[in-house]
This record gives structure tokens, C-alpha cells and sequence, in this order.
């Protein structure tokens, strides 16, 4: 891989086992966007040396348009690629020894191997994963976007994240199997050791096969499911509860060492900026990322003395560190600037709706600023706002691309959010969250009121 400068990068020795060289399966098949070709990756165990990732960067800012995005579910993605620069960056990848797994997707705590919190590592029981079940996990009659997730516990909790298939480390030893749904809402199935318990995801996952290409953990009969863990209705296991609720903000290891986890503002980051933090965050000690949930990674390695200059300089590069920001409630895409088919600038617009609507940012709204009808951001929002040739579609609960509750002229886009602003402030019942009062107002209410001179 050369740098724009034209400096080889060198490569490194692989950073983990059980995990397929070679061809990056994820841009085998790359997803067509608005701005060009879009390939979702997940290194190997989520983790990456901080020279890696600024490779992997280099290759975003070299065959792709420059952006990249860690989506709410901590998996990498590199926007405004090409069909003929998509071969070239999976070269690139495997030349500076990028791993990346094969198959379904598998989600891991963060600070896997790391955390003396965890309860278990859930890196190894990704690899023994891989290893025992590696040919039912690369099967083409899996749905394509069949999610395993393996919670080993710790400092940071993966409950909230829903997962086809889910593994949580419990404290006696065993792991609880569910499906289907987040922490609360899936249906456990097992409890059992290490073996047990992968015995038992290979067979989930072979009656997945056996029914179709399609098929997800959810769709699976509850008859079937009966035959195979009969014992299903009986389990009794305890949730343990997260240490932290973010990852954002320094988190202090048992060894002393402080992690510190940055978020990309709106999950996007411009390959510049991240190369030049992590040049900085190199010469502040830091060894290693991890990616994380929710749109960010994990800087590992800082020492305390590094840490208020790190978190300095993340804010600088554009980063969050401190959790529950206004900006989290927001999903934006590239937008005017970064996306050809944008008709506005999502990221300028997410500025103004922050500084001029306090209020509507209570931590209850999700709001999505798309920059034309495909949303690539966001699947449902309270509150869309999409970009079109005639100005802005205003959608109230539902995809950028339903139809609009109301319609907004370019040059009338300040005095609607003026309007929404005042509406919120007026409206809002004693106690009442801004995502309750907006579905209280409703389609007609909000149209009129935004419309009104
Ligand atoms: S939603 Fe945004 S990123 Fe996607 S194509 Fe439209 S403008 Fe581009």
C-alpha cells in the first residue's frame, strides 16, 4: 500500500488465528450507495494496531472518497469506492496484514482479553467459534445479515444490542445461549459450557440452513426449537449489569492503564483527521483500537499522564468524548460535500438543530438528516428530515424514503426549525420526553405548525 505521499507502508504479521487471509471476503461483495460503492469490514477480533488502522484509512482516502464510518453496531465501513478500486483496496488490506473474518458476522465486547472485569474472554470463544464451526458460518444459505453476538461481560455491556444468535458469560461458569432480540428480549435456549454451547449454535445454525436462505434466529418454530433445548422454559440466569452505560470518556483498567473511548460525530470520520489523531494518539503511547457499539473505537495503552492531552486532541480531530452528547441522537449521512447525491449539507444542518433546539435533545429523540431519499444513515427515525431537488421532507416516525408529513422550501428551513423549536417549547406536557410529544403532536399537528407564517 503506498500513502498519498507515495510512501510504502509496510506490512505487519497477522494479528490473530482461525480468521481467513487472503481475498477480504467483505469486498467480495460491496454494496452500491449513493456515493459510489460501500464494503463493511470487521477486522479480526474488532482489534487493529494503530498502524493498521491508519492504513486501512489510507486505502479510504486513496480508493474511496475518503470517508469512513464505524456503524451502531462497531463494524468499519468505507464509502465512495469504485468497481475498479475495490480490488486494489482489498490488496491493499491483505498486503498490511489485515484480518478479516470470513462468514457471519460476530460481535464481541470491546475490551475482550483486556478487562479483568470480563468474565470470560469472549475473543477466545470467537476463535473457538471459528474454528469448530467454521464451515457452517461461511454457508452462502445463511442470511446475509445473520448477527452472533458474545457478551464476556465487563466494564462495558453489549444488552443492548439485538443478535440473531447471543452468548453471554455467566459467573458460574457457563454461557447463556438466546436468540432473537436484545438482552431482555431474546429467548434463552441454553446453559451450558464452552462445548455444550457451541454444539448448540451448530445445530441452531444448521435448522437456519436446513430452512432457507432467509432465514432469521427469530423466524425459527417454537416447536422445533422445543425438540432441541426441551429444557428451554426452565433456564434461570442472572443479567449482570455494565460497570459503565458508555464506552465514551476514559475508562480505568485493573493494570492502570486508561482506555479511552472516542466517538465519530455522526459515525463518519474524513481519513485525514483519523490519520492524524492516530498519529498523535501513536505519540501518546497508545498501541492498539478496539472498535466499539454505538459509532466509536477504544484507544488502548494511555497512560494517565496522556490522557487530558488525548481527549484534548480527539476533540480537536472531530471525536466525542464525553457520552450522551445532543449529537448521538442524530444520524446523519455523508451529506453535500462528501455524497454527489446529496441535496444539502446534513452535517451543517445537525449543527444548527443542536445550537437552536435544546430542548428536543432530552436523550428520548432519534433524528435523521439525510441528504436525499435513499437514507443510508438510518432506518427509522421520530424525526427524518431528507433532502430533495424542491428543499426538505419532513418524516415523522418512519424511513427517509416514506412519505413526507411535510414538505419544506430550501430557503424556509431555518424558519421551520425556528417553528419546531417553539412548538416543542409551547407543547410539551409537564415531564413529557421530546419523542412522546412529537408522536403526540402527529403528521397533521406538525405539518401545519411548521407551514404556519
Ligand atoms: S442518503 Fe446521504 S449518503 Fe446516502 S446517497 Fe443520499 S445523500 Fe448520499
Amino acid at each position: 500500500m503506498r500513502s498519498p505521499a507515495g510512501k510504502t507502508l509496510k506490512a505487519e504479521s497477522p494479528d490473530i488465528v482461525g480468521m481467513q487471509r487472503g481475498a477480504c471476503p467483505a469486498l467480495a461483495a460491496p454494496m452500491q450507495t449513493g456515493d459510489g460503492l460501500l464494503v463493511r469490514l470487521r477486522p479480526a477480533a474488532g482489534a487493529l494496531t494503530l498502524s493498521r488502522f491508519r492504513q486501512l484509512a489510507l486505502g479510504a482516502a486513496q480508493h474511496g472518497n475518503g470517508i469512513l464510518e464505524i456503524t451502531a453496531r462497531g463494524n468499519l465501513q468505507i464509502r465512495g469506492l469504485r468497481a475498479e478500486t475495490v480490488e486494489p483496496l482489498a490488496a491493499d488490506i491483505e498486503t498490511a496484514g489485515i484480518t478479516v473474518a470470513n462468514g457471519v458476522a460476530i460481535e464481541i465486547s470491546p475490551l475482550h482479553g483486556i478487562d479483568a472485569n470480563e468474565i470470560a474472554d469472549a475473543g477466545d470463544m470467537e476463535a473457538a467459534l471459528r474454528s469448530r464451526l467454521g464451515g457452517l458460518l461461511t454457508s452462502h444459505h445463511l442470511a446475509p445479515k445473520l448477527s452472533i453476538l458474545i457478551d464476556g461481560g465487563g466494564q462495558f455491556s453489549l444488552a443492548c444490542l439485538t443478535a440473531d444468535i447471543r452468548l453471554v458469560a455467566q459467573q458460574t461458569g457457563q454461557w447463556l445461549l438466546s436468540i432473537a432480540g436484545d438482552a431482555q428480549a431474546a429467548t434463552p435456549l441454553a446453559l451450558d459450557n464452552v462445548d455444550a454451547v457451541i454444539t448448540a449454535v451448530g445445530e441452531l445454525l444448521d435448522m437456519l440452513i436446513a430452512s432457507g436462505r432467509q432465514m432469521r434466529a427469530r423466524t425459527l418454530e417454537t416447536a422445533a426449537l422445543h425438540a432441541r433445548f426441551p429444557q428451554m422454559d426452565s433456564i434461570r440466569f442472572t443479567q449482570a449489569a455494565p460497570k459503565k452505560p458508555s464506552f465514551v470518556g476514559p475508562t480505568r483498567l485493573a493494570d492502570g492503564k486508561i482506555v479511552l473511548g472516542v466517538r465519530l460525530q455522526f459515525g463518519q470520520v474524513k481519513a485525514a483527521d483519523l490519520i492524524s489523531f492516530l498519529d498523535a494518539a501513536e505519540s501518546a503511547g497508545a498501541q492498539q483500537i478496539r472498535l466499539a457499539p454505538d459509532r466509536g473505537f477504544l484507544l488502548i495503552g494511555l497512560t494517565e499522564t496522556a490522557l487530558a492531552a488525548m481527549q484534548r486532541t480527539a476533540i480537536e480531530h472531530g471525536f466525542s468524548v464525553t457520552a450522551n452528547e445532543p449529537a448521538e441522537q442524530i444520524a446523519a449521512c455523508a451529506g453535500a460535500g462528501a455524497c454527489a447525491s446529496a441535496f444539502y449539507d446534513t452535517r451543517a444542518l445537525a449543527g444548527r438543530l443542536t445550537a437552536l433546539i435544546p430542548a428536543l435533545f432530552d436523550g428520548s429523540v432519534k433524528l435523521h438528516l439525510s441528504g436525499c431519499v435513499k437514507g443510508c444513515a438510518h432506518r427509522r427515525a421520530d424525526l427524518a428530515i431528507v433532502g430533495s431537488a424542491e428543499g426538505y421532507s419532513l418524516v415523522l416516525d418512519g424511513l427517509a424514503a416514506d412519505r413526507p408529513t411535510a414538505r419544506i422550501a430550501g430557503e424556509r428551513i431555518d424558519f421551520a426549525i425556528e417553528r419546531l423549536a417553539r412548538l416543542i417549547e409551547d407543547k410539551r406536557s409537564v415531564g413529557e420526553s421530546s419523542a412522546d410529544c412529537l408522536k403526540r403532536l402527529g403528521p397533521t399537528d406538525l405539518a401545519k405548525a411548521l407551514q404556519q407564517e
